[in-house]
């Protein structure tokens, strides 16, 4: 605390990442990243941008992605908005769409970033719990406010939402933005984002981080009707001009347009996802119905504290989240076929 910051920043807890440790041989589960690596074209494009294209300022359209992403998803490039990360794209949607009088609705346990950016934003905000299932409840958000958040599939439980309940939770909320955060949507979820034609309050949000394997090159985007995709660009100008830089627009242009790789990769995760489920619930674990690229786990017979150090001391790395109702819990990442199986001895070495 000091007499230099503003109140903000002495109420502000800032979110707190997953850990990126660099150790040997260690089985990296933590921070829901892809085992499999970007698409080889994408790779091909960033270092082909590496060069003297480093000179030129990016473009400060990000033309030729927003064409790539619109083309992919049936939209106009003008109804696309892109951002270093989606956790940036989420940052504008939360300063250029919700009120301050009304609060934003989300679920009590979910991404924490949400929570950062009320503050930050001075957004005043209302939780909605999950149901004994871990579930979101739709009925629950029926209520007066000024927005509503929901990641589909929901973090960190991997639960995901059927479709037809969003489409009756924007309908029913004219006027009101509602935002669906599908970070996770690749690994079996369906996207709202054909509804963005239909309703003019939904804003759909997808990173490249997870089902394109690009989370150290940061490129998140929003589709939506013109008027919310406006609004979040008067928010960039206003902070960055320049959206992403030319390395990140290769690369994600030639990761959209690679839509092969795309597939065969997140099938491998959905493949491991249901192996590593089956195999857990044969061991005891209480495996929450994921649609993600991670599984949310607990063991009747040990903590979830517990359960984490051990799985580090044998050089596995989970996340455990220190958290009111989901202590018990460890949210794995998928990895490779064989980064499963060692999870899975390790598992057994300390159950
Ligand atoms: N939304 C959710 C629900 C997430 O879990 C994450 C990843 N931590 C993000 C958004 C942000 O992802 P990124 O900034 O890498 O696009």
């Amino acid at each position: 605390m000091s007499k230099f910051w503003s109140p903000i920043v002495s109420t502000l807890k800032p979110y707190v990442a997953g850990e990126q440790p660099r150790m040997q041989n260690l089985v990296k589960l933590n921070t829901n990243e892809n085992p499999y690596g970007p698409s080889p074209k994408a790779v091909a494009a960033i270092q082909a941008e590496a060069g003297d294209g480093l000179r030129l300022y990016p473009d400060p359209l990000s033309l030729k992605l927003r064409q790539a992403i619109a083309g992919l998803h049936g939209v106009d490039a003008s109804e696309v908005f892109v951002g270093n990360g989606s956790d940036e794209v989420l940052a504008h949607a939360f300063q250029a769409l919700l009120k301050h009088d009304k609060p934003l609705v989300y679920p009590d346990i979910t991404y924490s970033f949400y929570p950062v950016y009320c503050l930050l934003y001075g957004i005043a905000a209302q939780t909605i719990p999950l149901d004994d299932k871990f579930e979101i409840r739709l009925e629950d958000y029926q209520r007066d406010c000024g927005a509503i958040i929901l990641p589909n599939p929901n973090a960190p439980t991997g639960i995901g939402l059927p479709l037809s309940g969003i489409e009756a939770l924007v309908a029913a909320n004219p006027g009101k933005p509602v935002v669906i955060d599908e970070a996770y949507i690749d690994f079996g979820g369906e996207t709202a984002i054909p509804l963005t034609r239909k309703y003019d309050n939904l804003l759909v949000i997808h990173t490249l981080s997870k089902s394109r394997s690009m989370a150290g090159l940061r490129v998140g985007f929003a589709i939506g009707q013109r008027h919310l995709i406006e609004a979040l660009e008067r928010v960039k100008d206003s902070f960055n001009s320049y959206p992403i830089d030319r390395l990140a627009e290769a690369g994600a242009t030639a990761a959209i347009e690679d839509v092969a790789w795309f597939d065969e990769t997140r099938h491998k995760v959905m493949e491991s996802r249901d192996r590593v489920t089956g195999a857990l619930r044969q061991r005891g674990f209480e495996v929450l119905p994921s649609l993600a690229n991670f599984i949310f786990a607990r063991h009747p017979g040990h903590s979830g504290a517990s359960l984490a150090a051990g799985l580090r001391a044998v050089s596995v790395l989970v996340r455990h989240f220190d958290k009111p109702r989901i202590s018990d819990f460890l949210r794995i990442s998928i990895g490779t076929r064989e980064e499963c199986d060692r999870l899975i001895e390790a598992i057994d070495v300390v159950i």
